[in-house]
C-alpha cells in the first residue's frame, strides 16, 4: 500500500487531495465513504471521522487525522496552500467551498486511475476468482435455471443467487437479462418481460471478489434460431476474437476498437455496434484503459480490460460476447472459460 503512494508521489506536481473513495481504498485499504487523502512529498494525511478513525488508525505510512465535522469544511478550515485535487470527481460546490477557505487548487485528472490501471500479482489472483467464480455462475445457470415462461428480472435474481452459493462477496453489478428486443438495449435492465422460446437473450453480468470485479456477457438461444440470427452470431464472435487478438501492451484502444469494428462493418449488421468495444476492470466496473473509437489510451502489461463487440437491431434483437483479459507483453491472458458457442436454455 505504501508502495502505491510511493508511486503516486512520482507523478505529482504538487500535493494531492484524493477525495474519491475508490482511489483512497486502492491506496490506503480504508474503504469508507467518507475520506480524503492528502499526498504530500514527506508524508501521507487520512482524513475521516469517528466512524473510521480506528481503522484508519492502523494503516501503516499515513497519518490518521480526525475531522470534527463535514469533511469539506474541516479541510477548508485547516488546510492552506496549494493542492490539486482530483476534478473529474469532487463536486463543484466542494471546491468552491475549498477555495473560499483559502485553498489555491490545481485541476487534476486521471493520477490515482493512472496506477490502478496496471494490477499487481494480488489484484490479479482477486480478478482471477471473480472469473472462476463467473464461470460456475454461467454454468449452472444454463443448466439449473428455467428461461422461458419466467420475467427477465427472475432469471437476474438467480444469477445474484448462484454467485452467493458459488463464494462471491457480491454481484459486481445488477445483471443484466435482455431477451428478444429488450435485447437491443445494450443497457437494458432487467425487466417484466416474460422470456419467449426461439429468441436470443443477453446476460450481462459479473461479481466482486476481494474487491475486484468481472463483468461476462453471453447471448443465449431458447430455441432454434433463423439464419439471421445464426448469421449476426457468428458476426460478432469473429470480431470479438479479432478484437482479443488484436491486444497487446503497446496498442491503443482505438486500435482494438477498429480492428473488431471493421469485421461487423464488413457484415450485413454493419452499423449496428453502436458503443466502444470494452473498458478496464479492477475495483470499479468501468476504469482505465477504455477500447473505443475516441480512446487515447495504450495498452501496459498489467491492465485488464473487457472486450465486447456487439450487434443490435432495435426492435428485434441484441447480441453480446464480452470476455475479461489481462494485458501482456506479447498477447493477452484469457481466464474466461465459459464457452462462447452459442448455448441453448430451455
Ligand atoms: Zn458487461
Ligand atoms: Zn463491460
Amino acid at each position: 500500500m505504501n508502495d502505491r503512494i510511493a508511486r503516486l508521489r512520482n507523478l505529482l506536481e504538487e500535493p494531492l487531495l484524493v477525495t474519491n473513495p475508490v482511489n483512497v481504498l486502492y491506496l490506503t485499504g480504508l474503504d469508507s465513504s467518507n475520506v480524503a487523502l492528502l499526498v504530500e512529498p514527506d508524508r501521507a494525511r487520512l482524513f475521516t471521522d469517528f466512524r473510521y478513525i480506528e481503522s484508519a488508525r492502523a494503516i501503516e505510512g499515513v497519518e490518521a487525522v480526525q475531522t470534527m465535522r463535514s469533511l469539506i469544511g474541516w479541510l477548508a478550515e485547516e488546510l492552506n496552500g496549494r493542492f490539486g485535487f482530483e476534478a473529474s470527481v469532487l463536486p463543484w460546490t466542494f471546491a468552491e467551498q475549498l477555495r473560499e477557505g483559502g485553498l489555491d487548487l490545481v485541476p487534476r485528472t486521471g493520477l490515482v486511475e493512472q496506477l490502478r490501471a496496471v494490477k499487481d500479482e494480488g489484484e490479479l489472483e482477486a480478478f482471477r476468482r471473480a472469473c472462476a467464480i463467473t464461470d460456475r455462475m454461467f454454468e449452472r445457470l444454463v443448466s439449473e435455471v428455467k428461461f422461458v415462461g419466467r420475467r427477465e428480472r427472475d432469471v437476474a435474481w438467480d444469477t445474484t443467487r448462484l454467485y452467493h452459493e458459488e463464494g462471491a462477496d457480491e454481484p459486481a453489478f445488477e445483471s443484466i437479462v435482455g431477451s428478444g428486443p429488450t435485447g437491443a438495449l445494450p443497457h437494458a435492465r432487467a425487466g417484466d418481460r416474460v422470456i419467449e422460446s426461439g429468441e436470443l437473450v443477453v446476460v450481462d453480468t459479473g461479481c466482486r471478489v476481494g474487491g475486484y470485479v468481472s463483468d461476462y456477457t453471453r447471448t443465449l438461444a431458447t430455441g432454434e434460431l433463423d439464419a439471421e440470427l445464426s448469421e449476426a452470431y457468428d458476426v460478432v464472435l469473429a470480431a470479438q476474437q479479432a478484437g482479443l487478438e488484436a491486444i497487446r501492451a503497446g496498442v491503443t484502444g482505438k486500435d482494438a476498437d477498429a480492428t473488431a469494428r471493421a469485421v461487423i462493418d464488413g457484415s450485413p449488421f454493419a452499423g449496428a455496434f453502436g458503443h466502444g468495444l470494452g473498458h478496464g476492470l479492477g475495483l470499479d466496473v468501468h476504469e482505465a484503459p477504455r477500447l473505443s473509437t475516441e480512446s487515447s489510451d495504450t495498452f501496459a502489461a498489467g491492465n485488464v480490460v473487457t472486450v465486447e463487440p456487439g450487434v443490435y437491431l432495435p426492435g428485434r434483437f441484441g447480441i453480446r460476447i464480452e470476455d475479461d483479459v489481462v494485458v501482456t507483453d506479447d498477447g493477452i491472458e484469457n481466464p474466461v472459460r465459459f464457452t462462447k458457442e452459442l448455448v441453448a436454455v430451455s
